[in-house]
């Protein structure tokens, strides 16, 4: 008995000795006055898609952590209809949806359903959560997944997600595999597997690695507003190594909510106090702020809890963090914080460092009155494991005509009709075996519209395809853009394609998708912005060797069992 009494006793001080050399210091705790903020988390999935428990019991974790606010955004097409949002357990939870698209994961918040699946193209899925009337915000950018990664830095996205702890975990997975890091980072993993039970958010938030979609941010920044923000992208569980979104057989519980709601938060700079009771009203005031930029981030499993602000004054006035500033005269930017005085506070003037070693609670810096945008990073330092604490949004010192506009594409001057305005000659369809399609000339007064019906059929997906064809034997040289002018029954996503090659032998094909509205709208569609449909030679379509014009629609943007009707009044091919 007393033999096994000093084997227990010895053990548990090996791990206790263990446990305090491996693991990362414990959080701080920070003497905190207020800063007004609205703390919570975006990018939480529950059990509607691949996270382990429903809101009632996530809203719970968020509450008994402190959190005010929690945004679900279980993975989905957007056809789903946001639930409305709900107080549970006193936090304030919303509805959105994390969008797979072609060039990474897309958060959609504040949004009415989609009356097509949004999928596709990740420039595509931003165009329609903007016409949608949402906020997008790009997902996980850094992931080491291709699939998960984001590629798509040019398209018109409103926020990204400069922090995600998931994609920590995946990044130093990556590296135990890898020869060059496998034995530091499978070191790494396995300390933080056992320091894990004892100090849970602080071991996940060590493996956070510098993020490298910031210089992504900062240089959409110059162009328009860009919300900084961080997600949480909580599952309550790591499901292995390539299983499907949604299964749940194999997976670990871990990290569970609550320790993942301790890493990180959003502080929402709110104009007027949550009421706490209206939901409605509550998410109104509360995404209005997350739209404007009037948020910062935090890591609060390093110290917590926060206290910041960033403003930027001249002569036109004071704005805060996610501001836009006119252009006036020298500017005096202020930062207050509670940072411990072994953090370093940086000032950012976008890519480079303003100023970079501050360690007071509050200082002014002066600056030239140029156009700019201006962040600020304050980086836990003096640990071991130093990084980014507490993140702000942009300043953007600028007016309307410092934001550098794309020259416009020259005029077209020569015009070859495909649609001659009177008969569907020259059109023909195609299928595949379950699907159904019919195009016909449609009079209207003075000729007719190129009318094109389609049904997909319904049940699973086996590749259904209607498609809209206009056969280009000769090829369509010297042209470089199609113009069409088009309507549908409902509004929906074609696919306009280029296909080259020969009956029999392989046919490349190019695609530049469009939004077809219930009213004729007008759209021109240059070829190099069209991009391939699997594999092709090369990455543009050459016009020499194109042998048709389609028109598609499949179940990338279109439900299976779906039917309508498009209207085509012209169409050209033009340069
Ligand atoms: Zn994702
Ligand atoms: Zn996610």
């Amino acid at each position: 008995m007393k033999k096994l009494f000093l084997v227990t006793a010895a053990l548990a001080a090996a791990v206790a000795v263990l446990v305090g050399v491996t693991s990362p210091p414990r959080r701080l705790t920070l003497a905190a006055p207020t800063d007004g903020t609205v703390p919570g988390i975006i990018h939480v999935h529950t059990n509607r898609s691949d996270g382990l428990s429903g809101p009632d019991e996530i809203a719970a974790a968020a509450a008994r952590v402190g959190l005010k606010f929690i945004v679900f955004t279980d993975h989905g097409d957007a056809t789903r209809r946001p639930d409305p949002p709900q107080y549970r357990s006193g936090v304030l939870c919303l509805d959105a949806v994390e969008i797979s698209t072609s060039g990474g994961h897309y958060i959609a918040m504040d949004m009415p359903a989609s009356p097509y699946p949004l999928a596709g193209e990740a420039r595509d899925v931003v165009e329609d959560v903007r016409r949608l009337g949402g906020l997008g915000i790009v997902a996980h950018p850094d992931s080491p997944k291709s699939e998960l990664k984001w590629r798509e830095w040019t398209a018109p996205f409103d926020g990204v997600e400069l922090l995600n702890p998931d994609t920590a975990w995946r990044l130093w997975l990556d590296e135990a595999r890898a020869s060059a890091t496998r034995w530091s980072a499978r070191r790494r993993l396995t300390f933080a597997l056992f320091d894990y039970p004892f100090r849970s958010s602080e071991v996940i938030a060590s493996l956070i690695q510098p993020s490298q979609a910031v210089m992504n941010w900062e240089s959409a920044t110059r162009r328009r507003r860009v919300v900084a923000i961080a997600g949480v992208d909580a599952h309550a569980k790591i499901a292995p190594r390539n299983a499907d979104p949604g299964d749940s057989r194999f997976a670990l519980p871990f990290p569970g909510y609550e320790p993942s709601f301790r890493v990180l938060s959003v502080h929402v700079r709110t104009d007027r106090p949550l009421s706490g009771a209206n939901a409605p009203a509550d998410a109104a005031t509360l995404m209005r702020a997350i739209r404007g930029g009037h948020l910062y981030t935090a890591v609060d499993a390093v110290a917590t809890p926060p206290s910041f602000e960033f403003i930027a004054s001249n002569e036109h006035g004071t704005v805060h963090a996610g501001d836009e500033l006119g252009v006036g005269g020298p500017i005096t930017l202020r930062v207050r914080s509670n940072a411990p005085p072994d953090f370093t506070t940086v000032i950012w003037k976008g890519a480079a460092v303003l100023s970079g070693d501050h360690h007071e609670p509050e200082f002014s810096v002066g600056t030239t009155g140029e156009p700019a945008v201006y962040w600020v990073e304050i980086r836990a330092t003096g640990r071991p494991n130093p990084l980014t604490w507490i993140r702000s949004n942009a300043i953007y010192v600028r007016g309307a005509s410092d934001v550098p506009t794309p020259a416009p594409r020259p005029a077209s001057t020569v015009r070859e009709a495909i649609y001659d305005g009177q008969t569907a000659q020259g059109w023909r369809t195609e299928h595949d075996p379950t699907s159904v399609v019919a195009v016909e000339a449609a009079p209207i007064a003075g000729g007719a519209d190129l009318r094109f019906r389609y049904g997909l059929a319904g049940g699973a997906l086996v590749g259904q395809v209607a498609a809209l064809v206009h056969d280009t034997a000769q090829g369509i040289e010297p042209h470089d853009r199609l113009t069409v002018s088009i309507r549908a029954e409902h509004a929906m996503r074609i696919s306009v394609q280029l296909r080259g090659g020969a009956d029999g032998g392989a046919q490349p094909r190019w695609q530049r998708s469009i939004y077809v509205d219930t009213v004729l709208q007008d759209h021109t569609i240059f070829f190099d912005t069209m991009l391939p449909v699997g594999p092709t030679e090369t990455v543009r379509p050459d016009p020499s060797r194109i042998r048709g014009v389609l028109f598609v629609v499949d179940a990338t943007n279109t439900k299976p069992g779906d039917s309508g009707r498009v209207w085509i009044r012209r169409a050209a091919l033009e340069h």
